[in-house]
């Protein structure tokens, strides 16, 4: 890295609009999800936890009809039918913007399956791969901190098209620790990964979080990719790619 992170022993990186471009989650990740979504259910309704998730779909179709919030029809002679029926609900769902847990759940068994049979790749963006090659080689500690989850995070990294990044990646952070908004889970971060504050370098996009992480003591930069807009931290040093970090 240039001189004057000399004393920076980590990385701490943001997923989306710093390490992967946006449209991979808005388009590519709800896209598949959406496609696949009556194939997986009728493949896999036998399954224990998709019966759940079915029940719990059912009851929440049942809590959105009583708010008179007219969702798609839901019918159930069998358990194809049902399939069915929950298939139109979560796209119903889906087209409302919902954070439905059980919608959740079950867009996130859709996603492993796509990743392990390779349908869906992970994506970064082309200078991530040698940047965190880099980092490694220095030395310096990888960590990920994003509003998805672990297991999320891990699946975007081990499946891009420039192979298994997760090989250089030593922590992976979700909201468990707290919001990204929020100054105090930088410090529980710092904390865990056993090193001070201003030891570690945090990249995002949102100027927020560039903001809370500077507030916690981290060295803090915002990464502005080409297209995409966001609102500038004027305290912050931006670049615009990873490997502005190396001189
Ligand atoms: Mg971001």
């Amino acid at each position: 890295m240039k001189t004057e992170y000399s004393g920076i022993k980590a990385v701490l990186l943001d997923i989306e609009g710093t390490t992967t471009p946006m449209d991979f989650v808005h388009k590519t990740l709800f896209k598949f999800a959406i496609d696949h979504v009556q194939g997986f259910l009728l493949a896999n309704y036998t399954n224990e936890k998709v019966l759940e998730i079915l029940s719990n779909l059912k009851k929440s179709y049942e809590a959105n009809t009583v708010s008179s919030k007219e969702p798609t029809e839901w019918t159930e002679i069998d358990l194809e039918e049902r399939c069915k029926s929950a298939t139109a609900y979560v796209k119903w769902l889906v087209s409302n913007d919902s954070k439905d847990s059980a919608m959740k759940e079950l867009q996130g068994l859709i996603w492993k399956e796509g990743y392990t049979s390779g349908l869906l790749k992970g994506e970064v963006y082309p200078d991530v791969p040698e940047a965190m090659g880099r980092l490694h080689e220095e030395g310096k500690i990888l960590a990920i901190y994003s509003s998805g989850s672990v297991l999320a995070q891990k699946l975007i990294f081990s499946t891009t098209v420039y192979g298994d990044l997760t090989q250089h990646i030593s922590n992976f952070f979700d909201t468990g620790v707290g919001n990204k908004r929020d100054p105090e889970s930088y410090t529980v971060i710092a904390n865990l990964l056993d090193l001070e504050p201003n030891e570690i370098l945090f990249l995002s996009d949102i100027m927020e979080e560039v903001q809370a992480a500077r507030y916690s003591g981290m060295v803090s930069l915002q990464v502005i990719r080409e297209g995409h807009s966001t609102n500038k931290d004027p305290s912050a040093m931006k670049i615009s790619g990873l490997m502005e970090l190396f001189s």
